[in-house]
């Protein structure tokens, strides 16, 4: 922070850090439940100043940065923040972030850049999410946003997936020039920001904006196009693009196998949220139109953000009992700390250590009961956390007209099944290079949940970067 340097040096720490945080403002409970709307409250321009005013400006590295996948500056932004250079801020979150009002909104903070304040040793963390959220919607509503087109290089990139790493992938290439077409099997673009994170969490029209924005600079969507069935990467290569980027994310939702998991009653979460959070017939499929219907119990599988995003949503479709059964305990849950917060606020109740075995219908021929068995933890699996051991002869029942599975997602294996010499894992994730997303067929890049596995939003959008720096590259050594 050089600029900054003589100021820094009269901070008074502990003054900073005594002062107490703001709270992070929600619509009142008995509000929000209502209605699918955002649930945030944005911050003043005051409120945000004094946030960033507790920022202690610890020395390089600082925790924050370190703990920030895109390793945004984040004390340098508090700084400029508590200047009041709001716009200042925000092009600096823009010059290491490609989606700083989406990830501002829905990344798990209190378990990255928040989650590593120095603060928390005694006191509450700054509030860096929100604050990021407020400079980037200050910079929209007061100069708005623009995307610098580069000199035209005359090269054209493909992208496979329009979600947070094609769409980072996409802000990157059309700055260094390159002509960027995006393929998406959906309607509309956003990925998984527009077809499964819920509009309480991330309002659409954030996405949308944030769309327009590469629209405008010339970045070109081609919808419902699947590739590996209508196209193939040879067809598009064969097109006259000599890049291509693959961020198809894991689409499928991974199945139950219990008995009685077909009954009328029992959905998947993706279509679920889907149908929750968009009212825009153009952006549905046929098939996926209208409010899912639930009854009065609802019962929702699984411990991640969907389990939270779909307890949240089975309130709001005026559910009377939400319930969340899940194997492990609390401890091991992998979904965000502040999203189940939410949700217990507005009425989800949770059960651990419990595991379904059966779906039982009820004389309507529909989900009536859910037979579980209790659970306790071995020992611990490969990805560290303690393994779910039945117990026998333990077996109870949950009354339950609803059962929503949020079990986790599988990737679709056709663009490996299709893409000679594109090598895959044998369960269909793509086999890249983590820096530079370069896969084992020459001008074919991959990033994001498609190559890792289901991640965050901040995590795909570095890994769309990263590839777009490599991919930039790759086309300036052809010919
Ligand atoms: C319900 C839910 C809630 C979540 N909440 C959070 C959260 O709060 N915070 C957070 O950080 N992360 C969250 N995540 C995770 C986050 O959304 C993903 O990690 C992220 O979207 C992955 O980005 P991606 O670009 O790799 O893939 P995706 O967002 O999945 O996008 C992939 C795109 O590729 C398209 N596609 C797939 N196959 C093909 C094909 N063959 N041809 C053409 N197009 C194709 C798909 O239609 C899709 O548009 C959540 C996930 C879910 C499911």
């Amino acid at each position: 922070m050089p600029a900054i340097a003589s100021e820094y040096l009269a901070i008074d720490r502990k003054k900073r850090a005594r002062t107490p945080s703001l709270e992070v403002a929600t619509r009142p409970v008995t509000e929000r439940v209502c209605d699918f709307e955002d649930v945030a409250i944005p911050m003043t321009p005051e409120q945000a100043q004094m946030e960033a005013a507790r920022c202690v400006h610890c020395p390089d590295p600082a925790p924050c940065v370190e703990a920030c996948p895109a390793h945004n500056d984040i004390p340098s932004a508090m700084w400029l923040i508590e200047q009041g250079e709001f716009l200042e801020a925000a092009q600096l979150y823009r010059q290491t972030s490609s989606l700083p009002e989406l990830c501002g909104r829905v990344c798990p903070q209190e378990q990255l850049c928040q989650g590593s304040c120095t603060h928390l040793k005694a006191f509450e963390a700054v509030l860096t999410g929100p604050l990021e959220v407020f400079v980037c919607d200050y910079e929209r509503q007061t100069v708005g946003v623009d995307v610098v087109v580069g000199e035209p290089s005359g090269k054209k990139v493909a992208i496979v997936g329009a979600g947070p790493a094609g769409l980072a992938c996409a802000e990157q290439l059309i700055q260094q020039g390159h002509s960027v077409t995006i393929f998406d099997a959906k309607p509309a673009p956003g990925g998984l920001l527009t077809y499964g994170i819920p509009n309480f969490k991330l309002p659409k029209q954030v996405v949308f904006w944030r769309w327009n924005d590469l629209e405008r600079a010339g970045v070109e969507f081609v919808p419902e196009t699947y590739i590996g069935k209508d196209k193939s990467i040879d067809d598009l290569m064969s097109d006259g693009y000599q890049g291509v980027f693959i961020g198809v994310g894991v689409g499928v939702d991974a199945p139950m196998e219990v008995p009685g998991e077909d009954l009328p009653g029992v959905m998947q979460a993706t279509e679920f949220l889907i149908r929750c959070s968009l009212d825009d017939e153009q952006l549905l499929p046929e098939e996926m139109r209208g409010r899912p219907a639930v009854g009065e119990k609802v019962a929702v599988i699984g411990g991640g953000d969907t389990a939270s995003d779909c307890l949240r949503s089975a309130l709001r479709l005026g559910a009377k009992e939400v319930t969340c059964l899940y194997r492990r305990t609390e401890y091991e849950m992998p979904g965000g700390l502040h999203d189940r917060e939410l949700a217990r606020e507005e009425g989800a109740h949770y059960e651990f250590l419990t595991q379904p075995v059966q779906f039982i219908a009820g004389e309507d021929g529909r989900l009536a009961k859910i037979e579980c068995l209790r659970m306790e933890l071995g020992e611990p699996d490969k990805s560290g956390r303690r393994r779910p051991m039945p117990i026998e002869g333990t077996n109870y029942i949950v009354e339950a007209d609803t059962a929503v599975l949020a079990l986790g997602y599988w990737p679709d294996p056709i663009v490996g099944e299709t893409t000679p010499e594109l090598d895959t894992h044998k369960w269909g994730l793509i086999i890249a290079d983590p820096d530079t997303g370069a896969t084992s067929r020459p001008g074919v890049f991959a990033g994001g949940d498609g190559v890792t596995g289901p991640d965050l939003v901040v995590t795909a959008m570095v890994a769309g970067r990263k590839a777009a720096t490599a991919i930039d590259e790759y086309l300036n050594g052809l010919n």
